[in-house]
């Protein structure tokens, strides 16, 4: 088939590339972001390829469907940035990536915290400066001490595997309960429970209507005094002014994020020689005790192989005319 693959990188081409048979499909590859500007650069592809911050909205589908394309094919496993209605409306399939890398962003979690604990990003710069003083970089054992997962499906889970490794007690929340989690001593209680009693609070959870800004000010109230605040999930988890207040009062007392609210305006591009208009962002990078990372935590090589494999085969079941166990519809949530 071919297939028009925006919002190409380097490694997509490398990795697509390596999967993709020459006599396979025909893949043209495009720089730029998917929208409504751009939806001119498909005409006549029966396929697009798509990522994160791809704008699949209604009017970017109607333009996509009337130069004859018919299947949108998500490389990620999210897919908030596409419009399902309109997409069942214009009779476009939509398939995606599920899982590729819940290993991959579960360890970054965990790099998250044991850099932001013993102040690894900080230890990192003094020292090439020729600044060998350990003051202020004082951290803790993270044995015998409480981490809370929000969200303990496939990433949750492996987070709480690892984290048993360190000691750490397990308390969770979901809106079901995982066995292998409670198989590990982890223990389900209500968010109130899980705020007052974790040291460590980790989001593993999909954005959703009841999840958007699950961390706000009222939340932060509920919350261990001096609490490590991980997320790698999505950014509109996270009220991110609440949290700047959090930090300022020290009641949150470290945040590591993979994900930001408004991370479609900077995130996988390189802005380093213009300004970030961005203050909110800006004000969060000021902070000793915040580390960010611009939506890494899936990439690794094992990710992108798996994304490349399961991209094929979900245009092959549809090619084929097989019904495709990665197709989303309408009615799920996102
Ligand atoms: P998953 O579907 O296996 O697990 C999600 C869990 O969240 C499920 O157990 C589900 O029951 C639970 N959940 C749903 N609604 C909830 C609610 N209201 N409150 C609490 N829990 C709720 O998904 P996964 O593969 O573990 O991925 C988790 C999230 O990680 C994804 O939603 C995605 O946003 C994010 N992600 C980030 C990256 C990255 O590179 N940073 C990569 C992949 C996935």
């Amino acid at each position: 088939m071919k297939v028009a693959v925006f919002s190409t990188k380097a490694y997509d081409r490398q990795f697509l590339s390596a999967i993709n048979s020459p006599t396979q499909h025909e893949l043209v590859f495009f720089e730029p972001r998917l929208n409504r500007d751009t939806a001119i650069l498909a005409a006549g592809f029966p396929a697009v390829c798509v990522f994160v911050h791809d704008q699949v909205d209604a009017l970017t589908l109607e333009l996509l469907a009337s130069r004859g394309t018919r299947l949108v094919v998500l490389r990620c496993a999210g897919f908030n940035n596409v419009d399902l209605q309109a997409a069942a409306d214009l009779g476009i399939t939509v398939v995606r990536v599920p899982a590729y890398s819940p290993y991959g962003v579960a360890e970054h979690a965990v790099g998250l915290i044991l850099s932001l604990n013993r102040k690894i990003h900080r230890a990192y710069n003094r020292v090439r400066e020729g600044n060998f003083s350990i003051d202020g970089l004082l951290g803790f054992n993270l044995h015998e001490r409480t981490v809370g997962i929000i969200g303990t499906g496939k990433i949750g889970l492996i987070l709480g595997q690892i984290m048993k490794g360190f000691g750490c007690h397990l308390l969770a929340y979901d809106v079901y309960r995982n066995p292998e989690l409670e198989a590990l001593g982890g223990k389900y209680v209500e968010l109130p429970e899980l705020f007052a009693n974790s040291d460590i609070i980790s989001l593993h959870c999909p954005l959703t209507t009841e999840t958007h800004h699950l961390i706000n000010t009222e939340t932060i109230k509920q919350i261990k005094a001096g609490v490590m605040l991980i997320n790698t999930s999505r950014g509109a988890l996270i009220d991110t002014q609440a949290v700047i207040e959090g930090l300022k009062s020290g009641k949150i007392g470290y945040l590591g994020v993979d994900v930001y609210e408004q991370e479609s305006e900077l995130f996988f591009e390189d802005l380093s020689g213009e300004i970030i208009q961005d203050d909110i962002f800006q004000r969060l990078t000021t902070f000793p005790n915040v580390l960010i990372t611009g939506h890494q935590a899936f990439f690794t090589a094992e990710a992108l192989h798996n994304i490349a494999e399961t991209t094929f085969a979900n245009i092959a079941d549809i090619e084929k005319g097989r019904s495709c166990p990665n197709e989303i519809r309408a009615q799920l949530p996102v």
